[in-house]
């Protein structure tokens, strides 16, 4: 038997279908009504971004609260999501007599495909990271340690009216690149060191990820090289990102550029991520991945060689699927940036 409502409590699901951007929220979406829940802090934030949808409020435990909005609805079975619920959240909604039915996906197959106004907040989240690279750039010096540098990048990217950023900032010098995703430690930078920076900022709930390495000064022949075959790879990449392209396409038309190169085993993550809402979201790009792109997503393309003990080298774009060919959002530069 079908069920007759969809608890959502996801908090991007939420906010993709409600636009409540508040911590705490759910949805109970019924055919031809629902019914909106969240707690007393966010009482006047949802009177404003929730005006069309029937709103409840609890204190304590949502499972009480959950019952008398199904009693109200009608719904005595209910899909839930199953991917994000807490086991004890389950038992919880089961101790309340609706019987529940388990649903993956639904919403993230609906969040795929970013509209026009989606669209507009990843390019002005871009944008925002655009203008800090280029500012960071311009700062990078001898002596600064990946603390401050870091700091100074989260600097560049809040002051350009980020509403946050996307994710703790990843930056390393020389060898620490070899950590795909390093925290930055009080190593010093020198003359000589690749600097690989992935970052990003919130507009809107929107996130935006770009990784750039550039070099302090001429870098080593070897990394020269190293640079050289990554930015092949991640224009292999981008070419390949196509509709109806599967993850595992898009991924092997970067990795093998890697892997002609001689550097296969140096690449160990997958190609890109969707991105959206979240940070990271469908579809994948990676081996033996089988989503399929669809018009109108938005993916990263980041492909990356770490040699332990030596360094590394990642170029992150995020790109947009069209049916004229892949967009590139950023507009900086991946020729290698000697400062
Ligand atoms: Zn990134
Ligand atoms: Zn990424």
């Amino acid at each position: 038997m079908e069920a007759e409502a969809f608890l959502i409590t996801s908090q991007a699901n939420v906010r993709y279908l409600t636009g409540f951007s508040g911590s705490n929220g759910q949805l109970i979406v019924t055919a031809d009504g629902g019914i909106f829940l969240t707690d007393g802090r966010y009482v006047e934030q949802s009177r404003h971004e929730v005006p069309d949808i029937r709103r409840s409020f609890y204190s304590g435990s949502f499972s009480p609260a959950f019952r008398t909005a199904c009693q109200e609805l009608g719904a005595g079975r209910v899909a839930f999501e199953s991917g994000h619920l807490t086991y004890q959240a389950y038992l919880d909604l089961s101790g309340t007599g609706v019987s529940l039915v388990p649903a993956s996906g639904e919403v993230e197959r609906l969040r795929l495909v970013k509209d026009e106004e989606e669209r507009k907040c990843l390019d002005a989240a871009q944008a925002i990271a655009d203008e800090a690279f280029e500012a960071i750039t311009a700062l990078l010096a001898e002596g600064m340690t990946e603390r401050q540098a870091a700091l100074a990048l989260d600097v560049e990217l809040q002051r350009r009216d980020a509403d946050g950023l996307s994710f703790d900032t990843i930056l390393a010098f020389g060898e620490n690149a070899a950590e795909p995703h390093h925290r930055p430690t009080d190593r010093p930078l020198r003359r000589g060191d690749l600097v690989k920076m992935d970052f990003g900022c919130v507009v809107k709930g929107y996130h935006s990820d770009m990784t750039r390495t550039v070099a302090l000064g001429e870098p080593p022949a070897s990394m020269k090289d190293v640079y050289e075959v990554v930015r092949r790879a991640q224009e292999a990449g981008v070419q390949a990102v196509r509709p109806g392209v599967s993850g595992d396409e898009a991924d092997r038309a970067a990795r093998s550029v890697i892997e002609e190169a001689g550097f296969g085993e140096a690449f160990r993550h997958g190609l890109g991520h969707g991105v959206g809402l979240e940070i990271h979201e469908g579809p994948s790009l990676r081996r033996g991945g089988n989503d399929r792109l669809p018009e109108g997503t938005v993916v990263t393309v980041e492909p990356g060689v770490y040699l332990e003990g030596v360094g590394g080298v990642r170029i992150e774009d995020m790109v947009e699927v069209t049916a004229l060919g892949p967009r590139v959002i950023p507009y900086v530069s991946k020729q290698l940036i000697v400062l």
